[in-house]
């Protein structure tokens, strides 16, 4: 009997697994195996895209780039909200598929595709609002007014970790407004990305507006990020490949840059928190995607006066969390996602250890059902000093720092400390102090006595080392606009 090797391939034949180019899938090189981190096994063979399908999705994206920005607004609304109901009617198979390619538990994957569906419809809403203004003159013989255009050919590059969410919230916004795209999804969890551009198109998009080339980092990805038809990069993804790929457009004469980095959030619980409350949303947000988010908490610095309250209790919650292959519904956190992230997420532990921290849990473990050496059991480490690498660096695993905060100004001082500025949350009753402390966090997100920061409705965008530029809310349609000023002469005033 034949073996089938890719299963998921098999099990969805909705699922293509080449690149999009100029609205045909292409061959490409079939060399991308997709691996469930759950068993290592292969889920999927991917082809990446050759140069010669970057110099197509280029040429197609550009000549694209009049007659979708002439489609009108009302239009592109339209298919976007399709999209957006497509995603959630496909929801089921998609979640599949990001558990399958990514490893997190079903539910959060369903949580995903909910989140994914809200950016197309947040980006249907603003497609029509896109306008100019009138401005005041300095002459009565001068009309002056803007108009707003968009950008153009957009790049979007993508990471593993949300492989659904990180690409609606990147594409859907310039898609609505009038760009071509061309998305480079993470050649390590490409798969929800190509089903959503399967989707994209079934749902109507005109060819060559958005082309899919999954890829690792290489020469294609450099011709990519080295032509001038490319007028807007969006990157999501560490801090490392941002700097790397902002230092590539360095030589470029112009074009738009935007990154949304890694973080390395605190979470300061003052000292009239309601402890009990604070340790149980946090130890649950922590371990979501096996602490593999950019905004999980990452330093926890509580009030001295409930440090112990608070790792008795955040401790006990700690302890139900099941850890488990993402088909096993009691399990709550899945594995990590790479042999290279376990190894990052045990250095941080040993080092920490090193330097004198106390660590509860973390061991490796062999969960039912799940074979890769991958699954850790969620660690806290007691007392973290600033020297260590996981104060540092974003760990990007379940591992929950914690340490003592004499005072507000030390509390504050600690989370400040890093070159991160991504996601702060903080605990607290006082509304007052609660308010200086939100005040003085340098970050672009917090979260006050609860710890949700992503709505596709509100801006997000890490400062400091964490990015630049903002997604989502209102302010996210800025960098996909140009402003076009309008100076007429209207003559002299009526008599
Ligand atoms: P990564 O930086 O390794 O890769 C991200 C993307 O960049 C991938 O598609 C990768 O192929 C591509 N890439 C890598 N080198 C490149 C190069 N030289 N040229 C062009 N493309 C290149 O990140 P990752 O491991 O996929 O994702 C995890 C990181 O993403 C974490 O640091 C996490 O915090 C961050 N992240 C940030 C946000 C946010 O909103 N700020 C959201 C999700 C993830």
């Amino acid at each position: 009997m034949a073996v089938d090797t890719h299963p998921l391939q098999s099990q969805l034949p909705k699922l293509v697994t080449r690149p999009l180019v100029a609205g045909r899938w292409v061959d490409g090189r079939p060399d991308l195996p997709v691996r469930d981190p759950t068993t290592g096994g292969c889920i999927a063979s991917v082809s990446s895209a050759t140069e010669e399908d970057v110099a197509a999705a280029i040429a197609a994206g550009h000549t694209a780039e009049r007659a979708w920005r002439t489609v009108p607004a009302v239009e592109r609304a339209s298919l976007c909200a399709t999209i957006a109901d497509q995603l959630q009617s496909n929801s089921a198979d998609i979640a599949t598929i990001i558990s399958s390619e990514v490893g997190k538990p079903l539910a959060e994957s369903v949580a995903e595709v909910e989140v994914s569906s809200s950016f197309f419809r947040w980006a249907s809403g603003q497609a029509p609002r896109a306008a100019g203004k009138v401005l005041a003159s300095p002459s009565p013989s001068l009309a002056l007014s803007t108009t707003v255009s968009p950008v153009g050919l957009v790049l979007a590059i993508t990471p593993w970790n949300f492989p659904l969410a990180m690409v609606a919230r990147k594409i859907a916004m310039p898609l609505a407004l009038g760009c071509p795209i061309i998305l480079k999804p993470s050649e390590q969890a490409p798969l929800a990305a190509l089903f959503l551009a399967k989707l994209i198109q079934d749902a109507g998009l005109p060819d060559g507006v958005l082309s899919v080339l999954p890829m690792g980092p290489g020469t294609a990805t450099a011709r990519l990020l080295a032509d001038e038809r490319v007028r807007h990069v969006s990157f999501t993804g560490s801090a490392t490949t941002g700097k790397r790929i902002h230092a590539l457009l360095a030589g470029r004469s112009s074009v738009g840059w935007s990154a949304e980095l890694g973080g390395n959030a605190p979470l300061l619980v003052l000292h009239d928190a309601d402890v009990e409350r604070a340790a149980a949303v946090t130890a649950i947000v922590k371990f979501r995607n096996a602490g593999q988010t950019c905004v999980a908490p990452n330093r926890i610095i509580v009030a001295d006066s409930s440090y112990e309250r608070f790792v008795e209790a955040f401790s006990v919650v700690v302890k139900q969390t099941v850890v488990g292959p993402w088909r096993d519904p009691a399990a709550t956190m899945g594995p990590l996602k790479s042999d290279e992230r376990a190894a990052s997420v045990r250095g941080h532990l040993d080092d920490a250890e090193l330097k004198g921290a106390r660590i509860i849990g973390g061991a490796p473990c062999s969960p039912v059902g799940g074979q890769s050496g991958r699954f850790v059991d969620p660690a806290i480490v007691l007392d973290w000093t600033p020297d260590m690498l996981l104060a540092q660096e974003e760990t990007f695993g379940p591992v929950a720092p914690i340490c003592r905060g004499k005072s507000v100004g030390e509390m504050v001082e600690l989370a400040n400390m890093t070159n991160y500025g991504l996601a702060a949350y903080v605990f607290g009753s006082d509304l007052g102090l609660v308010t200086h402390v939100v005040d003085a966090l340098e970050y672009g997100v917090i979260g006050v006595n609860q710890l949700a920061s992503t709505f596709a409705n509100a801006p997000i965008g890490g400062w400091r080392g964490s990015g630049s530029g903002i997604e989502s809310g209102i302010e996210g349609t800025d960098q996909y606009l140009r402003p076009k000023l309008v100076a007429t002469d209207v003559g002299p005033p009526l008599a």
